[in-house]
């Protein structure tokens, strides 16, 4: 049979030279630090903007003006960030958009999380997006975030994450006594009230376990009970980022989803070379939750940045931002699922991603039907693999999952319902929304090399 006639799939790692091997470890390491520094939105949002400034990006409110290769950026409320390279075309001949998010799923303290039951103190949380509430439990955890006090000062709080510092923990019962639990179905073996974080166990001189730990708490932090209130305290698992498995080719941390797109799509737009066309990278917050508030996708503040840029470039007349997202195109850079070995049947494997076998683009996500997808054209799905094939990036076209299982979205119908041609791209992911969530290194500098080449596309 002629060469090329049937679609024939191969691992991204065999015939890789040395030198490309190096690159993607290298890659990798740097990564990996970024997990271990960074595992909330906000701390995602001030690792970007640090890196975007010390790349001669500037905020754009500093801009009066804007020319051909000025590098702005805009920080919404601490939480995402939108990131421009202004190309020597009008912006309204369209847009280079590559788009991740910044949030992971997670427990948030809930407004009034302090009490003490059965001679300990607690913590009450309530979940942030999907997770398995079971994988939540006997797992070393940290609080990250920040408490606003009325007059505006701002406490930020890590605590968990240097070697020095307690960890806290759900506790779970012992299998001894578990046979209640054991016949409970796995979804409500563990309940949202149960998600209770074990924080502290000596009372005060009137035995008030809540008392001694909240004086603890004043003492460290500075703040009252009621300053709770005003907070946003999010518990996240304490493990480090690390290196998986003897060929040291994976990656196992807390919050892959969507950092490792984030991160490679941040390294794809410093290192990306200068185009005629605007390069626009986008890192949102609130995606696990439907994208909505005004830190989501779905908020104003997206056509307010791009607003900003065709003032400060003397093209904005009446429409002018609907012609240039109708001219727009772009990858939504969001994690797959990866097929599990211990699970395969979830997966259609005609039609599934594997690790290792490069970066991946859904043409549609969605669920039961495709209901609430955005399903990319095939003339754009064309143009991609045109991006991808010239530029010898290995890349693999799957779906979530078997059709009837279930399904998921991203933030790609938001940008489409805009008028931009918009597709998936982003890393397989085994484990996704667990706390510790398995990627290849491979796929992830695939993820870098596409979002690069998407970005120079002219
Ligand atoms: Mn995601
Ligand atoms: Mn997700």
């Amino acid at each position: 049979m002629n060469k090329g006639i049937l679609n024939k799939k191969t691992c991204g790692w065999n015939n890789i030279n040395k030198e490309k091997e190096k690159e993607i470890f290298n890659f990798s390491e740097e990564y990996i630090k970024f997990l271990n520094e960074v595992k909330t939105e906000r701390e995602a949002s001030k690792y970007i903007i640090n890196k975007l400034e010390d790349n001669g990006f500037k905020n754009i409110n500093s801009f009066n003006e804007l020319k051909t290769n000025d590098k702005v950026y805009m920080l919404n409320r601490d939480k995402s960030v939108y990131a421009a390279i202004i190309g020597n075309q009008d912006v309204t001949n369209g847009l280079n958009v590559v788009g991740a998010h910044v949030d992971s799923p997670r427990l948030d303290l809930k407004p009034n999380p302090l009490y003490e039951d059965a001679k300990l103190a607690l913590f009450k949380t309530h979940y942030y997006g999907g997770i398995k509430k079971y994988q939540w439990t006997t797992i070393p955890l940290s609080i990250h975030g920040v408490v606003v006090k009325p007059n505006g000062d701002k406490i930020n709080i890590t605590i968990g994450e240097d070697d020095e510092d307690p960890i806290f923990t759900i506790t779970d019962i012992l299998p001894h006594l578990a046979q209640e639990q054991y016949e409970k179905k796995i979804g409500k073996a563990i309940e949202g009230e149960d998600l209770n974080v074990l924080i502290g166990s000596i009372p005060n001189s009137e035995d008030n376990v809540k008392e001694n730990i909240m004086n603890i708490i004043n003492e460290k932090y500075g703040i009252n009970e009621i300053d709770f209130y005003s907070s946003e305290l999010e518990v996240v698992p304490a493990f480090k980022a690390k290196t998986l498995g003897f060929d040291k080719s994976m990656v196992a941390a807390y919050g892959q989803d969507d950092r490792v797109c984030a991160y490679s799509c941040l390294q794809a737009l410093l290192n990306a070379k200068a185009n005629d066309k605007t390069m626009v990278a986008i890192f949102s917050d609130k995606e696990e939750i439907g994208s909505v508030g005004n830190t989501g996708m779905s908020s104003e503040m997206f056509d307010l940045f791009i607003n900003e840029i065709l003032n400060k470039k003397n093209e904005n007349i009446p429409g002018a931002i609907n012609k240039t997202y109708c001219n727009s195109m772009m990858l939504s850079a969001d994690v797959g699922a990866g097929v599990d070995p211990n699970y395969q049947s979830a997966s259609e494997k005609n039609n599934a991603s594997f690790i290792g076998y490069g970066v991946e683009l859904n043409k549609y996500t969605g669920s039961r039907g495709k209901s609430g997808a955005s399903d990319a054209n095939a003339e754009f799905v064309a143009k991609v693999r045109n991006i991808f094939e010239t530029n010898n990036i290995k890349y693999q076209v799957s779906e979530l999952g078997k059709v009837d299982l279930g399904g998921g979205g991203t933030i790609a119908y938001i940008l489409a319902d805009k008028g931009m041609d918009v597709i998936d791209c982003g890393v397989p992911v085994i484990s996704m929304h667990s706390p510790y969530e398995v990627t290849s290194k491979y796929d992830i500098y695939s993820a870098y090399e596409a979002y690069k080449a998407f970005f120079e596309e002219h």
